[in-house]
């Protein structure tokens, strides 16, 4: 069987005409004698507003009863999809994640697919049925309902892709495919024809929402090929895949940003050690991710300098935690939420010397000044205040001449 995995995003099943769209998509498919399965997120925006009605009817929502609400959107979108097809006189029919079932392991909210019974769907893709999966979410081993994290969807059809062994795995989402960096912000941003895994999952995590991290990881461990494309319009997209599959000598692939950091600087901190640890001791077990740190060269060695970079969201507890935490000293404490982090990413750089200089002295020629650094084999980061994003992604993209 040609089995094939369409993933359609909020805003390519956003309205009624957009799924109308949609279901003749589907359905050119179907009449090139593929056998679609379908995997819907909700209709954009329903996850945003289930998530504030949670947090407006209680500060302590379980986290099993938020999973159960802000899968809801899924259904909606599934039934729709589901309806259109029929009405059009193809058969179809919504499955969610407990029906079929979709098992997960991990915490609510950022729970992981670890298998999808395929029993089920499969027989009703032979009676020529397109079933339509809800994304986003699944069940544990408790039979409650899970979600995959924000953007989970684009997990669980690479997770469908996977189990049911399809040809291809299509991710139908508002731009065009996957581009140098986000279109909406740089209008110069280039659209990339195929890129690596590894880069892909730099680039996602940090902060190109277009893919899921956590489904390029599962896309990478099961060497599913991913194809990135508009529903909007037909046109060719991106191909994520294998490194071996890339033939090209850009040094950088792409350019991230985030809008939504903070960074805290705790000044004059007792220069001792273990005291780092003690710092960010409590932020860990309070599930605070800490991500880029500095500590100053101590210039007297009794007192330093600490900065990091945590989510904007995380800032009031960060705060709360520090100022209870009876095991440090710090003359004061300084927080920013005016920064956003700015990152070159690309396999090439391991083998070109440079990269760093060239990243630093493109930001200085516009006077953007450098907060923190952080680098791995094949990203620089920097942080920067938020005002300067769109120079610093100007003055980035052309200086790796990703216009061209
Ligand atoms: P969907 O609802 O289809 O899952 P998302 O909103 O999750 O879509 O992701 C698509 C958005 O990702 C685009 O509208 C775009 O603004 C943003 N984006 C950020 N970085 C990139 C990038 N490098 N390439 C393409 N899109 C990007
Ligand atoms: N609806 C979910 C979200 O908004 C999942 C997804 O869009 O992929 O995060
Ligand atoms: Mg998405």
């Amino acid at each position: 069987m040609k089995i094939l995995v369409l993933k359609f995003g909020g805003s390519s099943v956003g309205t009624i005409e957009r799924i109308k769209k949609i279901a003749s998509i589907i359905i050119s498919y179907k009449k090139k004698g593929f056998k679609p399965i379908i995997v819907s997120s909700a209709m954009s925006g329903t996850t945003n507003d289930l998530i504030k009605k949670s947090k407006a009817i209680s500060h302590n929502f379980s986290a099993s009863e938020h999973d159960v609400l802000v899968s809801a959107g899924e259904q909606v979108a599934c039934s729709l999809i589901a309806g259109r097809l029929n009405h059009l006189g193809h058969k179809s029919q919504s499955w969610m994640g407990w029906q079929i079932p979709i098992l997960t392991e991990g915490v609510h909210s950022s729970s992981r697919i670890v298998n999808i019974h395929k029993k089920k769907i499969l027989n009703y893709i032979r009676s020529d049925g397109i079933p339509v999966i809800a994304g986003f979410q699944g069940i544990n081993s408790v039979n409650r309902i899970t979600t995959l994290g924000r953007g989970g969807s684009d997990a669980s059809a690479i997770m469908c892709a996977r189990f049911f062994k399809a040809q291809r795995c299509i991710i139908y989402t508002d731009v065009e495919g996957v581009y140098t960096t986000d279109p909406n912000t740089l209008k110069k941003a280039k659209k990339i024809k195929v890129i690596s895994y590894e880069e892909m999952l730099e680039m996602a995590s940090l902060g190109a929402k277009v893919m899921q991290p956590a489904s390029i990881q599962d896309a990478r461990l099961n060497r599913i090929d991913i194809e990135v494309k508009s529903s909007f319009v037909k046109k060719e997209g991106t191909k994520i895949t294998k490194k071996k599959n890339i033939l090209s000598n850009k040094i950088i692939r792409g350019i991230s940003f985030t809008k939504n950091d903070a960074k805290v600087s705790l000044i004059g901190v007792k220069d001792k050690p273990g005291i780092a640890a003690s710092i960010f001791e409590p932020l860990s077990n309070n599930s605070i991710n800490v991500d880029m740190v500095v500590q100053n060269i101590s210039a007297n060695g009794k007192e330093t300098d600490l900065t990091f970079t945590i989510k904007s969201e995380d800032l009031m507890k960060t705060k709360r935690l520090i100022k209870k935490n009876s095991k440090i000293s710090f003359r004061s404490l300084l927080v920013d939420k005016n920064v956003s982090k700015v990152s070159i990413i690309g396999v090439g750089m391991i083998a070109t010397p440079g990269v760093t200089y060239r990243m630093f002295k493109a930001l200085a020629k516009k006077n953007i000044n450098i907060l923190v650094i952080s680098t791995s084999e094949i990203k620089i980061s920097v942080l920067v205040n938020k005002k300067n994003i769109n120079k610093a992604l100007l003055a980035l993209h052309t200086e790796f001449k990703l216009d061209k």
